[in-house]
């Protein structure tokens, strides 16, 4: 199933240029974008994997990640394929690298995903797994169905989106955990092809717009974990609000950094230090740590919930409340 695309413009001899993320293609007929899911078919650019899934799944939210909206509730999660970025680190790259046609993908039209999200206690739909902005279409129709049935909206995303796409995709959207790979251009650059300001105006954007926001930064040995940048990072993300969930997430060499190593416990824990100076929530991901996965509340430091792997005790919460202190926590219950 493939759908005519959204924000695209023509230009000469039947090229296209697609406006939906900053790389603004410029694509020839028979040729794909960047991304290689949106194809320009005679003049006209396609979105060839509307409707089309590669995983679905019942995932608990706290494998988004996202500690603190709705913990201990599980949600449909949907997937495609492709990306506008190729990260030389990417830990999905079977399906984030690879061209629609050399992948067995599903049909699921946006009422049968609504239909299934209404199932199993659900609390609604997680666009993850590939890069969801790239997907816009669907993820948009999808949304809609599900904001008339109650559900939930959820983006996990790399935030490299126009500003035109994502004001329009907000207001469906009730949550996001978007990557901030780093603080340095250089790095988005010469690892994802990608580039930071577009990002951090997503965050800012979504933020602002009043979407819940958690974060993640994965640790790479040797190219974004060194002091300096977590705190330019950290300071950064305190500016906004020292009250956004921060994730580290542990790395294992993967694709085509497959020779490095994978993070370590000391790398981990040095950046959950420097963080929590500034910020309220830090967590450590892809590692059993149980001060890394815990809640804390920052008034009275007792633990609020507890999670060991996908077990969430929320035995500390009182509503979104603290039962220790009283003090009211910026989670969603
Ligand atoms: S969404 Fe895809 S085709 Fe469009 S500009 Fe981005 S990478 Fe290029």
């Amino acid at each position: 199933m493939s759908k005519v695309a959204n924000f695209w413009e023509t230009e000469q001899d039947q090229k296209v240029n697609c406006l939906l993320c900053p790389h603004h293609c410029s694509i020839a007929p028979g040729k794909s974008g960047i991304c290689r899911v949106r194809k320009n078919e005679a003049g006209v650019l396609i979105a060839r994997t509307f409707a089309r899934v590669s995983a679905v799944n019942f995932d608990p939210i706290e494998k988004k990640p996202l500690y603190h909206f709705y913990p201990g509730q599980s949600i449909l999660s949907l997937g495609s394929v492709g990306c506008n970025f190729h990260c030389l680190f990417c830990q999905n790259w079977e399906i984030s690298q690879v061209d629609p046609d050399h992948f067995p993908l599903q049909k699921m039209s946006p009422s049968e995903a609504v239909d299934l999200a209404n199932t199993r206690n659900s609390i609604g739909l997680a666009y993850t797994y590939n890069e969801p902005f790239i997907w816009w279409e669907y993820v948009h129709e999808t949304a809609e169905l599900a904001k008339k049935s109650q559900l939930k909206n959820v983006l996990v995303t790399n935030g490299f989106v126009e500003t035109k796409p994502l004001q329009e995709l907000l207001p469906l959207i009730d949550a996001m955990n978007i990557d901030l790979k780093s603080m340095e251009n250089s790095f988005y650059r010469k690892y994802c092809g990608g580039e930071l300001e577009p990002v951090i105006r997503t965050i800012e954007t979504s933020y602002q717009f009043g979407v819940h926001i958690e974060l993640t930064n994965l640790l790479i040995p040797g190219l974004n974990e060194e002091e300096e940048q977590l705190v330019k990072l950290v300071d950064w993300v305190s500016t906004l609000s020292p009250d956004i969930p921060l994730h580290f997430s542990r790395y294992f060499p993967a694709y085509r950094l497959s020779s490095g190593l994978p993070t370590s416990l000391s790398m981990l824990e040095r950046a959950y230090r420097i963080a929590r100076e500034k910020l309220s929530f830090v967590y450590l991901g892809n590692v059993a740590d149980q001060k890394g996965s815990t809640t804390f509340c920052p008034s009275c430091q007792q633990p609020v919930i507890i999670r060991r792997g996908y077990a969430v005790d929320k035995a500390g919460l009182d509503g979104a409340n603290c039962r220790f202190c009283g003090t009211s926590l910026p989670i969603v219950v």
